[in-house]
């Protein structure tokens, strides 16, 4: 879905092929560090949690230099968090309420085809339901994203929106407004990743209260 048109040759992967890769992963790790897999089998303990899209070529491990263990990762269509979404909500509360993760971070990527899709008038089907919420996202910001005449930057501004607009609705679910209530120490961030430069930026949006909530989405 987010790839629409990619040079990367892929021709050479295979079925078969990832299963040998595996050999070559399980080498290298026990060449690094002997014991590495029988650390890994004792529990985890990641301080993070990733919300990111699942684009292929946005892999939280990979683009932030951690290894397995160190971050715990949730990957949708664009980097939605939906407040029906039983599937993401499970997720934040295992992650806050038993893992204690210190950080929850939504990161978006610009040039990402869902983004695009929604943000074009074209129907591509039932994903078209999952895409209206970033029309939504839209139509807050309609002013602004109507005036930016090149759609390519239209669509990168439009990223960078649906990124804090996500932040915001994790701020507002029940998960994370209890740990907030309850005084538990957790940060929500708004990464942008750049698939042309491999920099994520920053959105600034980072927040560990409720102080700048609107009042009727705090439990207080
Ligand atoms: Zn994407």
């Amino acid at each position: 879905m987010c790839a629409q048109t990619s040079i990367h040759d892929t021709s050479h992967i295979t079925y078969e092929g990832l299963l040998e890769g595996n050999k070559q992963f399980i080498a290298n790790a026990l060449d690094a560090d002997p014991d590495f897999f029988t650390k890994l089998a004792n529990g985890q303990n990641p301080p993070v949690l990733w919300i990111g899209c699942a684009d292929s070529r946005v892999p939280a491990n990979q683009i932030t230099n951690t290894a397995p263990g160190e971050i715990f990762v949730h990957r949708n269509i664009a980097n939605m968090v939906i407040h029906s979404d039983m599937n993401m909500l499970s997720v934040l509360d295992y992650a806050v309420n038993v893992l204690k993760v210190k950080h929850v971070i939504v990161t978006g990527h610009y040039g990402c085809g869902g983004v695009l899709a929604a943000m074009s008038n074209k129907q591509y089907g039932l994903i078209d339901n999952w895409l209206r919420h970033i029309k939504d996202v839209y139509r807050l910001h309609a002013d602004e994203l109507n005036a930016i005449a090149d759609e390519k930057e239209r669509g990168d501004r439009l990223v960078e929106f649906n990124v804090i607009e996500n932040v915001y609705n994790l701020c507002k679910t029940t998960i994370v407004q209890s740990a907030w209530k309850n005084g538990q120490e957790l940060g929500v961030h708004g990464w942008v990743y750049s698939l042309s430069t491999g920099k994520i930026g920053d959105m600034n949006v980072s927040t560990y209260n409720n102080e700048n909530m609107d009042n009727v989405f705090k439990f207080k």
